[in-house]
């Protein structure tokens, strides 16, 4: 019984495969067959979330064969037999390519979680196939947020853009995407919250935050630089921290770091008194703003925890005289630059900066280190 499951399986992935090459297949068409002819693994728990998970269908039919092995990835290839001469990853070239190689433990894959809202570091747990990773990483952020995370949809994100800028190298070896990974997954991830409040036949659970108004880390964003586009952004994280009792507040800045064994810290921070904790925030933007002015940085990308802030710079919101008057200086200065954006994350993406303004604030550290 199970060899048969396993044959049907195999024979769903070879359809899809030969009606792409074939060019009557749409993903549409692809994801009916596959919702239809799988009984076997629907019922099955775990597929069941996952196809109830509000995501892209194309982004489904992925993950589906992803965790089936089912891409054609250079070593399956070559194991099945297919005569391919070079089996190294074309991202770095230092490595075989294979599963786990390219969706985890190549550098650029490392950069890619490391560097993302999650924060993940690819290379723990010690899971020996990248399907048991996936399943353990999913089941997990289900269990945090529910199905309708946000951050469900940021993970199987990251595994889709990986695999196009994986595409992209392999196949337009002369006009390779010259994004930085990290933005390349930024703007398919934008593209799919674009997708999913337009696609009126996906189901998203009441409790979504997309139907609440929240967008999801990384969505909500303010522009306020000259150009709206760009490649090549120095990113920033920042953070204020505040003690009501005493009005104390650190303010803390820095560059993001590539490299996870780089302890540096590029940028600053500062410390006195504060109204609110939305106070320390806006300081936080005004002081890391004129530090990444001075240093000569024209396009930035900043991160914050703070969803009244990005709120308040993009014009929407209320805030006290005091607040929107900083509001109006660092839009102001955020103006001067070629591109400006502000997003808001999760607090685990402004992990560094929250470090630097907690100490400050209790340590009265003020500290300023430039780009070079
Ligand atoms: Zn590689």
């Amino acid at each position: 019984m199970k060899k048969k499951e396993e044959k049907s399986e195999e024979g769903i992935v070879r359809f899809l495969d030969a009606a792409t090459v074939s060019g009557v297949y749409s993903v549409k068409t692809g994801y009916a067959v596959l919702i239809q002819q799988l009984p076997a693994q629907t019922a099955d728990p775990f597929w069941k979330t996952l196809w109830s998970l509000p995501l892209q269908p194309k982004w489904k039919l992925f993950l589906w064969k992803l965790l089936h092995n089912g891409l054609a990835i250079k070593s399956e290839l070559h194991r099945q037999g297919v005569p391919i001469q070079d089996v190294s990853c074309d991202l770095c070239g230092a490595q075989t390519e294979d599963f786990n190689h390219l969706f985890r433990e190549c550098r650029i894959a490392r950069a890619a979680w490391r560097g993302g809202c999650l924060n993940i570091h690819s290379q723990l747990h010690g899971y020996h196939s990248i399907s048991d990773w996936i399943q353990y990483y999913i089941r997990l952020l289900i269990s945090q947020d529910g199905i309708s995370s946000s951050n469900i949809s940021t993970f199987v994100g990251t595994l889709w853009a990986l695999w196009l800028f994986r595409n992209n190298r392999v196949f337009n070896p002369d006009t390779p995407v010259i994004q930085p990974v990290g933005l390349y997954i930024f703007s398919i991830l934008q593209t799919h919250i674009v997708f999913m409040d337009t696609d009126t036949t996906t189901t998203i659970s009441p409790s979504s935050t997309i139907q609440e108004g929240l967008p999801p880390p990384g969505f909500h964003v303010a522009h306020l630089g000259i150009s709206r586009t760009g490649t090549l952004f120095v990113q920033l994280q920042i953070d204020g921290a505040w003690y009501k009792d005493t009005r104390h507040a650190g303010i803390g800045w820095c560059v993001d770091n590539a490299n996870p064994l780089d302890d540096r810290i590029i940028g600053g921070s500062n410390f006195g008194l504060c109204t609110s904790a939305l106070h320390s925030e806006a300081l936080a933007f005004l002081y890391a703003l004129q530090w990444a002015s001075d240093c000569h940085i024209h396009s930035a990308r900043l991160f914050s925890d703070s969803y009244n802030l990005v709120t308040l710079l993009r014009g929407d919101g209320r805030g006290d005289i005091g607040i929107l008057w900083l509001v109006q200086q660092i839009q102001c200065l955020g103006s001067t630059f070629q591109h400006c954006e502000i997003y808001k994350a999760d607090r685990n993406r402004v992990h560094r900066a929250h470090q630097i303004a907690g100490e400050a604030a209790v340590l009265f550290i003020r500290f300023n280190s430039t780009m070079l």
